[in-house]
């Protein structure tokens, strides 16, 4: 019919997902419960990630990814969350895989060649800041300040429920983050920078007590005059909310198939009862 959108899976990502859910079943499915208990996913876990080419799924082989497809990485996400229901390991990979595809769409080619192959390769985690105690869906009123000193881009403010907190500043990483650089603008005075966590003067996390998902941490970021190098911006200036509504289009469409390959695993648990 004239118009009608065709959601059929092409062979390539049939084999794709094939190969995810046995990769998943072997190196995953058996540490799922731990990484609740013990309320971490193993390094050993992300690396096996890593070099199957899981993490930032979306980079490109140039920074050490698969360059995958929107879709590709959306039936990635399924087959994870369907392996360990927590949600912890589908949260560690979508999160990469949403902004990791932002951060080499609008990054400096510095920041990409310095970032993005630790993250491929398990060695480092990337992560987005977006959240505020003040708002969650309305990023225009976000409060954390950016402004541009010598060269230097200095950051002041605090970020709440970030996925990750402990992980980047125990292994390494960062965060694409959304700050206001023109508080007079709303949403037309956001910007983007990429924040790291670790060892990174003027900043500090605190984790939050959650219920669920315990394998991947949740937590504050408290940035104090934190200076970071000017070639981590990503995008243009006071562009910064457009950008955002891009990662979250990619990002929120991982997470809903994530929650579907979850729900399909505890399907299928209960009806083998
Ligand atoms: C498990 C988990 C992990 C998270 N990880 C991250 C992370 O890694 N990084 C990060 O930045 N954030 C993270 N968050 C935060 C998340 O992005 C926010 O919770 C989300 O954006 C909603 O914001 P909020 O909680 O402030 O709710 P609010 O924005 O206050 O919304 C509360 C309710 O009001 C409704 N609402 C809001 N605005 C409107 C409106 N204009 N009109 C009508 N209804 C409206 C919402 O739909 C919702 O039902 C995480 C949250 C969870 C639960």
């Amino acid at each position: 019919m004239q118009g009608e959108l065709d959601f059929s899976f092409t062979e390539e990502h049939d084999l794709f997902r094939k190969s995810v859910r046995e990769f998943c079943e072997k190196k995953l499915a058996p540490h799922a419960a731990g990484i609740d208990e013990n309320a971490q996913i193993p390094p050993g876990v992300i690396k096996d990630m890593g070099g199957f080419g899981l993490l930032g799924i979306t980079i490109s082989e140039k920074y050490g990814g698969s360059g995958s497809d929107i879709t590709t990485a959306a039936i990635a996400a399924e087959e994870i969350a369907r392996a360990d229901i927590s949600m912890a390991t589908a949260v560690y990979y979508l999160v990469e895989a949403g902004w990791g595809y932002l951060f080499e769409k609008y990054g400096t080619e510095q920041a990409k060649r310095e970032i993005l192959p630790g993250v491929t390769k398990g060695d480092s985690f990337l992560g987005i800041a977006s959240t505020e105690a003040q708002g969650g869906s309305d990023i225009a009123s976000t409060s954390t300040m950016m402004e541009k000193k010598n060269g230097k881009l200095i950051l002041n403010g605090t970020k709440t429920y970030i996925s990750g907190v402990r992980e980047a500043a125990k292994y390494g990483g960062g965060y694409v983050t959304i700050v206001k650089t023109d508080p007079g603008l709303g949403h037309k005075g956001l910007t983007f920078c990429y924040l790291p966590v670790k060892d990174q003067p003027g900043v500090t996390v605190d984790t939050l007590k959650q219920m669920g998902r315990e394998g991947m941490s949740n937590g504050i970021i408290n940035i104090r005059n934190a200076q970071i190098p000017d070639h981590y911006l990503i995008g243009e200036w006071n562009k910064g909310f457009y950008y955002a509504m891009e990662g979250f289009n990619c990002a929120r469409t991982l997470v809903a198939a994530a929650c579907i390959g979850a729900a399909e695993r505890a399907l299928e648990l209960v009806s083998r009862q």
